[in-house]
């Protein structure tokens, strides 16, 4: 485990010692004031202890909390695909899938939530809280489940019955808040600092990144090496930020040489990230940053991106940027995700691959480049969205003529 050395605003950059402050600079606000926590690295790291260690805590050396305070469901240790196939018709040096659907609540929010939960445990938390209506929330009401810490969820009234089906089976306590998201979300921290429950919400609680970091260090070790170029899908944007701290990590600890151009796609209708991410590119403010949000892609439908200001400078910094595609393109993209490599994504989850081809098309990446796809969500989460005015199956005859019928209209 690597104590932080401080925890620093986003925006103004003072620092507050580690755990005197939950989730953001009191002078900046939220989202202004996001913190970003730093570690003293006075010894350059050469690797990670015992590879046989399948999991995130195999980072420990980079985080900021011990696996003795993590509970038993296992984040990380996801597997990264090598698509040659792909690579080839596509013109790219190579490409791999990281498949983070492979999680134990299916999504990639698992690696947050297991740091998130293991530091609420560190702090002696006795309870803890987010508001979503999606992965977030089923991700922490499985570990909260797992470690025998009783949760609050604060959902949107219009959440779908499916997600919130999830909740109450992991035993989460689940309050459909009379409003909108951002009225969920306020309510939920104002909730939590009354009742001290630690905070789980993307993009408020900086835990959340440092769990996040360790696809990067994945990627890293299994490749023996630093990719061109690496794709994942931005909604809030804890994810990114996450995935470009982690490489960012790797250079200063002294065990990459560069890192990777990181890219961050974003559904065209929902895409308040790529837009500040232009903004500042120009040399315009990043905040506010708040825009109408539609797409099919629910887990990127995010008009209020809490962690934007990281996922902002954050991507500059590894030299990327971000990519908007259409709806129709992310479903595509899903499906063709699912027929040829195998992996049954949601479009959220398939986004990057869907931003890959309008990459390699628009001359972005190409021979030279070596590419990893970060696969976020399952899609069973989702089935539906992804197989919508697809053809329903032949129902046939129980007989062997039928089948062979039927075999002959299968081209
Ligand atoms: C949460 C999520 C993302 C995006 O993460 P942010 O931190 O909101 O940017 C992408 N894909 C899936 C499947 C997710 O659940
Ligand atoms: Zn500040």
């Amino acid at each position: 485990m690597a104590e932080p050395k401080a925890l620093r605003c986003v925006t103004c950059g003072r620092e507050f010692p580690p755990w005197s402050v939950d989730y953001f600079c009191p002078r900046c606000g939220f989202p202004a004031g996001n913190l970003e926590v730093l570690y003293d690295r006075d010894k350059p790291l050469r690797r990670f202890p015992d590879p046989a260690r399948f999991s995130l805590w195999r980072y420990g050396e980079l985080l900021p909390v011990g696996e003795e305070h993590a509970v038993r469901l296992r984040a990380g240790g996801t597997p990264l695909y090598p698509w040659a196939q792909a690579a080839e018709e596509l013109g790219l040096g190579a490409l791999w899938i990281k498949d983070d659907t492979l999680q134990p609540t299916a999504s990639c929010k698992d690696r947050g939530t297991a740091v998130t939960v293991a530091v609420a445990k560190r702090l002696g938390r006795k309870a803890l809280a987010c508001a979503s209506t999606g992965n977030a929330a089923s991700s922490l009401a499985g570990f909260c489940a797992a470690g025998g810490v009783p949760c609050y969820i604060f959902v949107p009234k219009n959440a779908p019955a499916p997600k919130i089906a999830q909740l109450v089976a992991f035993g989460a306590f689940v309050f459909r808040v009379d409003g909108n998201y951002d009225q969920a979300f306020a309510l939920a921290l104002a909730a939590s600092q009354e009742f001290g429950w630690y905070n789980r919400s993307d993009g408020l609680n900086p835990m959340v990144v440092e769990g996040n970091k360790t696809v990067a260090f994945e990627i890293w070790e299994e490749l023996g090496d630093v990719p061109e170029a690496v794709v994942v899908a931005v909604g809030d944007g804890a994810v990114i930020a996450g995935v470009c701290k982690g490489f960012l990590e790797l250079r200063e600890a002294g065990l990459a040489p560069r890192v990777p151009k990181v890219f961050g796609v974003q559904a065209a209708g929902a895409a308040a990230v790529a837009h500040a991410f232009a903004r500042f590119q120009r040399g315009a403010p990043i905040l506010p940053a708040e825009e109408p949000a539609e797409t099919l892609a629910d887990s990127i439908r995010v008009g209020k991106p809490a962690d934007v200001v990281k996922a902002v400078k954050y991507v500059a910094e590894t030299g990327g940027g971000y990519v908007t595609v259409s709806d129709p393109e992310l479903l595509s993209a899903a499906r063709e995700l699912a027929r040829r490599a195998g992996v049954f994504a949601e479009p959220s989850g398939a986004a990057p691959y869907a931003a890959l081809l309008r990459l390699v098309r628009e001359g972005a990446l190409g021979q030279k480049d070596r590419v990893v796809l970060i696969i976020t969500g399952s899609g069973l989460k989702d089935p539906q969205g992804v197989t919508r005015d697809l053809p329903e199956p032949p129902l046939i005859r129980p007989d062997l003529r039928a089948v062979r019928e039927a075999v002959e209209r299968c081209a």
